[in-house]
């Protein structure tokens, strides 16, 4: 019978360290696997994906009985991750990996998950978590700095963007409830009028702002999308134009979610003449930074998040430009004491009498209760790299973006694109070879399809794929700081291979 856990004896410390250490040999050695031909001469990439298609990967794995009669030992388990999983994971830190904001994971961030899964604190009380809210508070403080907030601001960390999102929205519903309407929707749900409720965000924000308005009880209906511009920027006077068109029909406006890096082309709202009107109107200003929140730490760039500082509350994804493990996301509000609508005592977890004696309770703060210690990853990446350390992988991030789009622009007979790059995702299209029987923009978009699909199954490369317009695009996104440019002329070089030899 295996050790259950790692105690204080011996025999469990050994068992535990053997575990393990054949876990972490296997996945060193996984990532050795020979690439399949990157066809643009040279070097093959390490690949992002050298797995079957889809219907002989669960054929695969199916095979595998989920849970037997009999325990087979973790050996044996181990061997098919070894066999069956291992290889048909994506490699996030692939060169060739540009599909999503989906990011390469740093050494001392995986090793900063080993310590959370074997220590398993808890963030909703200091009594399940005690050096870990400490840290916590020590990161958010540090955080709420960087952003440019004053002492009043605090944050809690979340389990991604969508949830930061959703509490961002939730807190500035119910701070207009409170201070406009003299309603308390803590204790009476929601008021009458609430179907007049308006919120705005751009119509290429993230899809999380409708699915907060629905979990919110306000419905899609709430969200106004406010057209973007040819950059794909919130177009300011649209807002302000929409805003007074409301106030006129006897809505409500609540909350202005701007977004700093959108998902597909990385644009950054206007955040100043945002934060303008927000003031001028009495509106929360929430700024959904789940991408763009990465440039903070460029001393170079960090100017494209002017007008942040004014922001009410503040969406951090890591897990995406900060390159740490699933999940890892922060919500930051610029008056901490907004966070009070989610505080709620319970005699069996955070008594108020244990935080008057000054033990920290971070439930009061968030919509989860158990909750990962996530903290620690930031903690030790920004020591293990620095300011100066992130300053780098940052230019390195934006300045790779800038070189593929110059080389798109370069070559207008093959590439199409949309806007200069604020961060690190360019869109693309690929236009026929010229001369080629390909006529016309459905064909268009067919070839742009086929090619990502043999890049993934062919090349090992996986880029990303959207719409514009109605017309397909491809997209790199590039979050891996060790990309080259040598790497980035090598996949250009692929796929104008492949559209050469596309086929109608
Ligand atoms: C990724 C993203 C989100 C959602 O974040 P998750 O961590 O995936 O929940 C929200 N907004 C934007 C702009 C994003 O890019």
């Amino acid at each position: 019978m295996p050790a259950f856990f790692l105690t204080d004896d011996k025999a469990s410390q050994e068992e535990f360290l053997a575990c393990i250490r054949d876990t972490a040999k296997a996945i060193a050695e996984s990532c050795a696997q020979p690439a399949p031909d990157s066809g643009a001469g040279g070097q093959a990439f390490f690949p992002a994906y050298c797995g079957p298609e889809p219907a002989e990967l669960r054929a695969q794995l199916a095979a595998i009985p989920v849970f037997p009669a009999e325990g087979k030992g973790f050996q044996a388990v181990l061997e098919n991750i070894r066999t069956h999983v291992l290889p048909n994971l994506v490699r996030t830190a692939s060169p060739g990996y540009l599909a999503h904001l989906h990011s390469p994971v740093l050494l001392e961030s995986v090793a900063a998950e080993l310590v959370i899964a074997a220590f398993n604190p808890s963030m909703d009380s200091w009594d399940q978590s005690p050096a870990a809210t400490e840290i916590e508070v020590l990161v958010i403080r540090e955080l709420c700095r960087l952003f440019g907030f004053g002492g009043t601001a605090d944050g809690v960390f979340t389990s991604g963007g969508s949830q930061s999102n959703l509490t961002g929205i939730l807190l500035a519903r119910d701070a207009f409830c409170t201070q406009k309407l003299k309603f308390d929707v803590k204790k009476h749900g929601l008021p009458e009028n609430s179907a007049r409720f308006r919120m705005y965000a751009s119509e290429v924000s993230h899809f999380s702002m409708e699915k907060s308005a629905h979990l919110l009880g306000l419905g899609y209906g709430a969200v106004r999308k406010v057209p973007a511009d040819g950059r794909r920027k919130m177009d300011a006077g649209a807002l302000r134009r929409m805003i007074r068109e409301d106030l006129a029909q006897g809505n409500l406006p609540f909350c202005v979610a701007a977004t700093a890096g959108t998902t597909d082309y990385g644009s950054i709202d206007p955040l100043d003449d945002v934060a303008e009107i927000c003031a001028e109107y009495g509106l929360w200003m929430h700024t959904d930074a789940a991408y763009g929140s990465g440039l903070i730490l460029s001393g170079a760039y960090r100017n494209r998040l002017r007008g942040i500082e004014r922001a009410d509350s503040v969406t951090v994804d890591f897990h995406k430009m900060f390159l740490q493990p699933i999940s890892c996301s922060a919500v930051l509000l610029r008056d901490g004491s907004q966070f009070s609508p989610l505080e709620l005592h319970a005699d069996y977890l955070n008594r108020e009498e244990d935080e008057e004696d000054g033990y920290i309770n971070l439930v009061g703060k968030s919509m989860q209760t158990t909750r990962r210690f996530d903290a620690l990853k930031v903690w030790a990446s920004f020591q293990v790299r620095g300011k100066d350390g992130w300053d780098a992988i940052l230019a390195s991030c934006v300045e790779n973006a800038a070189y593929v789009y110059e080389r798109l622009q370069a070559a207008p007979d093959s590439f199409e694109t949309i806007a200069p790059p604020e961060i690190s995702s360019v869109v693309f299209r690929v236009r026929p070879k010229p001369g080629s029987v390909c006529s016309g923009e459905a064909d268009t978009d067919r070839m742009n399809k086929s090619i990502r699909r043999t890049l993934l199954h062919k090349k090992g490369i996986i880029t990303g794929q959207t719409t514009d317009n109605g017309r397909v695009f491809l997209k790199f996104t590039l979050l891996n700081p060790a990309i080259t440019r040598n790497d980035l002329d090598r996949l250009l070089a692929c796929i104008l291979a492949l559209r050469d030899g596309w086929q109608p």
